[in-house]
């Protein structure tokens, strides 16, 4: 779908809500902090902005951030009991609604000292993140997003998650189409300016084979290894790829 230019004004406002936890959320983070206080601090910048939640509720999620620490890929449900120790990764995903239009993006960063895998598990998911941001251009095909992720992460001798995808985003959190993170074969819808769409490459260090927990939520890579994940939500625009979800 593609947005006019209000509504295009709506998504910067919320995605600059989502920077702005990241923010807060990234300034919070160190040993001793537990998931559930990432979770109040994005509940706070929320509540500051007159923004809504997309998390809260969604299927029954029971809280504003994901929080997936280490081998946890994504969907990891803040905890009291969860506390962050020196050297773990931690991944937060978090979105924001202002005036009924969506913003959603997520992060991954060291608590401390972190080793030097994790140091560049992160940097490279990052840059893949960016070199699928930079086929999101008028006439281009939706796909080569994911082929741009995936050839970054695979030259790191990383694995792409295939179970879990970016999407299209405006008045719903997650729209059609969905955008994978690797080539799916096909070369997939053409890109028009006012489309917008949130990519987040989730990249493993070993197998990209996920398992979900008990918990019904929490998906962790099969081997026990480290995962990363990258967010951005991003317009389609005549003069390039415009991300909403930085301050
Ligand atoms: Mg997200
Ligand atoms: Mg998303």
């Amino acid at each position: 779908m593609r947005r006019n230019a209000d509504e295009l004004a709506k998504m910067r406002r919320a995605g600059r809500v989502v920077a702005e936890i990241h923010e807060a959320t990234r300034a919070a983070i160190r040993p001793g902090i537990s998931t559930a206080d990432i979770d109040q601090v994005a509940r706070d910048v929320l509540d500051r902005r007159g923004a809504g939640s997309n998390f809260l509720n969604y299927h029954g999620f029971p809280a504003v951030v994901c929080t997936s620490p280490n081998s946890m890929i994504v969907h990891g449900i803040p905890s009291p009991t969860v506390i962050l120790d020196e050297g773990d990764i931690i991944s937060v995903d978090c979105g924001a609604i202002i005036e009924g239009y969506h913003g959603d993006a997520a992060y991954t960063m060291g608590v401390g000292e972190v080793s030097a895998e994790a140091t560049r598990l992160m940097e490279v998911t990052e840059r893949s993140l960016m070199a699928g941001i930079d086929q999101l251009r008028p006439g281009n095909r939706l796909h080569e997003v994911g082929r741009a992720v995936q050839e970054v992460a695979e030259a790191a001798g990383f694995s792409v998650v295939r179970e879990y995808v970016g999407h299209a985003i405006g008045t719903a959190m997650h729209e059609e189409p969905q955008v994978p993170n690797y080539w799916p074969g096909s070369p997939g819808p053409t890109l028009k300016s006012g489309m917008v769409f949130a990519v987040e490459p989730m990249i493993n260090a070993g197998t990209a084979a996920t398992v979900q927990l008990d918990d019904g939520w929490s998906v962790v890579t099969a081997d026990g290894r480290l995962s990363a994940h990258f967010e951005h939500t991003i317009a389609v625009t005549d003069d390039g790829p415009v991300v909403f979800t930085v301050l």
